[in-house]
């Protein structure tokens, strides 16, 4: 494929937002560990956006790591699979961290398992070819992406086929890679691209050329300057540009990334494709390449796991389905002065009560917090003072949003473009009379009737 050498056009921000303390010291130099096998896991059948997947298993079956456990003959579906081998046991039903109650299908850890230093050179180790990819066509490429049961491991969760598969109605041109990670305390891309950054580029690669892309770009905020020197040392040689941001939350919003990288923006209630653009995480794009170059599916991922409630900030390669409890005890288990467990950041995760509760491919990180970190204050009346609308990256009127969901006035809801919230959190941080916008927005957009 030739490829452009333009380079990014954008400003390297955007407007508004905020600047929270973001705790990466207490993981960014934990190197990548990784978890020994867990003596079971618990394999949500649904992980993704898109139609629910059927057991593929019957209960007490042996299975091989890398089994298919569930799937669906829908085209917006990702399948999923087990990442240790075992014997299947009953399906049982389970809560996710954002709510969802689903099927799940357990695994009891039985026979040889992979050895931890194999398990890591299988999924991120050995030669990452950089040529070669136009011998793959996109049908192709988007099979084996289908097949390993991809989705947006930025915890979006929306299958990487179909977001790769080219529209003829909405080409896009740049395929823009995401290494932001704005959320405070997570580190697990930026590990990632620290220590597996062949993959990240071959599968960047691969992407591309399934999406029709014809130019790439990897956009990296500036406080990650090893991994930014990383990824241009593996990307030497193949036209990628790797580019570094301004640090700044949401950055790895894909309408904040695409205006800042690319100059471009997306239209309000738009995708990115609106404006020639696909967005994929750089874990993403990891997986990508194994499953399209080694044939594996996605069963594992970087799972970080800090705050000050843990005794020792990490980060984990983990089985998907491994409960947030195991990887917690790998932690070195709660402080006493731990209040609060959330899956995924401070700033746009879920707090969990159920530790039992199993990771899934979106899972980035686990987040404890202590009570001197959340500090709980009384919700007092708003005080106008415009803060949560100064800071709104994508130009909302929180209160408003907030009020409506509230009092369930869809019609105002609507006016003032709920659905449009990506529930980044910044309107609750700042809000002096701590009232919680995004969680109200988010329970707004939950209940809201679609039209
Ligand atoms: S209204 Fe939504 S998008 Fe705007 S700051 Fe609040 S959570 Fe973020
Ligand atoms: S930041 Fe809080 S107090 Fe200020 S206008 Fe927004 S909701 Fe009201």
């Amino acid at each position: 494929m030739s490829r452009t050498t333009l380079r990014s056009r954008g400003k390297g921000s955007f407007a508004r937002g905020i600047h929270p303390h973001d705790w990466k010291e207490l993981a960014a130099e934990a190197a990548i560990e990784i978890l020994p096998t867990p003596a079971e896991v618990t394999i949500p059948l649904v992980q993704h956006i898109g139609a629910p997947n059927q057991p593929t298993t019957k209960p007490r079956q042996d299975v091989a790591a890398g089994d298919i456990l569930g799937d669906s003959g829908a085209f917006v579906c990702a399948p999923v699979h087990t990442p240790i081998a075992g014997k299947t046991a009953l399906p049982l039903r389970v809560t996710l961290p954002n709510g969802r109650h689903v099927d799940a299908v357990p695994v009891k850890a039985e026979g040889d398992q992979m050895a931890e230093q194999a398990l890591w050179d299988d999924i991120f180790g050995g030669s990452w070819p950089t040529d070669g990819q136009d011998g793959l066509d996109a049908d192709t490429i988007l099979a084996r992406i289908r097949a390993g049961g991809l989705v947006g491991m930025g915890g979006a969760g929306f299958p990487t086929h179909v977001k790769l598969k080219p529209n003829p109605a909405k080409p896009v041109d740049v395929l823009l890679v995401n290494g932001s990670e704005c959320e405070p305390y997570l580190t697990a891309d930026y590990r990632l691209m620290v220590e597996a950054s062949a993959p990240i580029v071959a599968g960047s690669l691969l992407a591309a050329q399934a999406a029709g892309a014809v130019r790439i770009v990897i956009s990296i905020e500036d406080n990650k300057p090893e991994a930014v020197a990383r990824m241009r040392d593996a990307a030497a040689g193949t036209g990628i540009e790797v580019v570094a941001t301004t640090t700044k939350y949401p950055m790895g919003g894909e309408k904040q990334l695409i205006l800042a990288t690319l100059g471009r923006e997306v239209p309000t209630g738009g995708l990115p494709l609106d404006c020639g653009v696909v967005v994929v995480n750089v874990g993403t794009a990891a997986a990508i390449a194994r499953a399209v170059l080694r044939g594996k599916p996605l069963t594992h991922r970087i799972v970080t796991v800090s705050g000050r409630g843990v005794h020792r900030p990490c980060n984990l390669l983990a089985p998907v389905g491994v409960s947030h409890g195991a990887l917690i005890a790998a932690a070195g288990g709660l402080t006493d002065q731990a209040v609060r467990v959330i899956s995924g950041g401070p700033m746009m995760g879920f707090a969990i009560s159920n530790l039992d509760t199993p990771i899934t491919k979106g899972t980035s990180g686990i987040t404890v917090l202590t009570g001197q970190d959340v500090q709980a204050e009384e919700e007092t009346p708003c005080v106008r003072c415009g803060r949560c609308v100064d800071v709104c990256p994508l130009h909302l009127v929180p209160t408003r949003l907030a009020l409506a969901s509230r009092n369930k006035d869809w019609n105002l809801a609507r006016r003032y473009y709920l659905t449009a919230c990506m529930e980044c959190g910044s309107c609750s941080y700042v809000c002096p009379a701590r009232i919680p916008l995004v969680q109200l927005i988010r329970a707004g957009k939950a209940t809201m009737p679609r039209e």
